[in-house]
């Protein structure tokens, strides 16, 4: 190769190499404005030690015992009891799927599919759809928080790995507005994922659902649809402030 031919090469990379990092940055700089907070929010899932904590949980619930919460136990004057007994591994906007926040909380109860009861945190009006396994939604027509809405409770998970219901008899599909008193038995933790065959761990996922202003609750899936338990529970359950692996009551105020 002639001199000439290098001398115009390296005259070409050295323009090039400024253009692709500019691309780049931009790239990254797009990516963060669009998607900024949900990338944050999966680093910090990590960063927190929360996938680690429940991992370690999940493997040996015997040595964290200390991170359990009691069901049906309350945080001070907080409207909400605990709806199951375990430890509240993931948090409401923790994320462990990239670009999903995770709207709820998951409380593991360290014991078999079936074992741990689940409980009605709130007075209410139950509703499984016809198509719900595993799933049940809580009305409760005056939000303890702010009276002047209606706000609903979405519990996951209540079944074994194939969809067997571990949801109480009481409640069949298509149960509609079934009258519960707080602390009422609604069945047992479990792991259906909502695949057959392919089970999560053993927990119970619940969510704080807001309504659509006319009487229905909104997809749950989605966070601007869902309510920080925080001040449900009286506990730091917001994964974007609480860095903390295992929640306690926040201090009287
Ligand atoms: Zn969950």
């Amino acid at each position: 190769m002639s001199s000439n031919i290098i001398k115009r090469m390296n005259a070409k990379t050295t323009k090039t190499i400024p253009i692709l990092l500019a691309v780049f940055f931009l790239a990254v700089l797009t990516l963060s404005l669009l998607f900024g907070n949900k990338v944050n929010a999966y680093f910090r899932t990590w960063v927190s030690g929360r996938n680690k904590a429940v991992i370690d949980y999940i493997r040996a619930p015997q040595d964290h015992s200390d991170w359990e919460l009691e069901a049906l136990s309350r945080c001070s004057d907080a409207p909400f009891v605990l709806p199951t007994h375990g430890f509240i591994g993931y948090l409401f906007n923790d994320s462990f799927t990239p670009l999903k926040l995770h709207t709820g909380l998951d409380i593991f109860g360290g014991k078999q599919v079936g074992q741990t009861p689940v409980y009605a945190p709130y007075d209410g009006f139950l509703t499984r759809e016809l198509d719900w396994k595993s799933s049940l939604i809580l009305r409760i027509p005056q939000d303890p928080l702010d009276p002047d809405q209606q706000v609903w409770v979405y519990m996951t998970h209540l079944a074994d790995p194939e969809g067997n219901s571990l949801i109480e008899a009481a409640f069949p599909p298509g149960t509609q507005e079934a009258a519960v008193k707080q602390g009422d038995l609604l069945g047992y933790q479990g792991n259906y994922s909502g695949y057959p065959g392919s089970p999560t761990g053993i927990h119970l996922h619940i969510s704080i659902v807001r309504d659509d202003g006319e009487g229905k609750y909104l997809n749950e899936l989605h966070i601007e649809n869902t309510m920080d338990p925080s001040p449900y529970f009286g506990m730091p359950l917001n994964a974007a402030s609480a860095l903390k692996s295992s929640p306690v009551c926040l201090p009287l105020q």
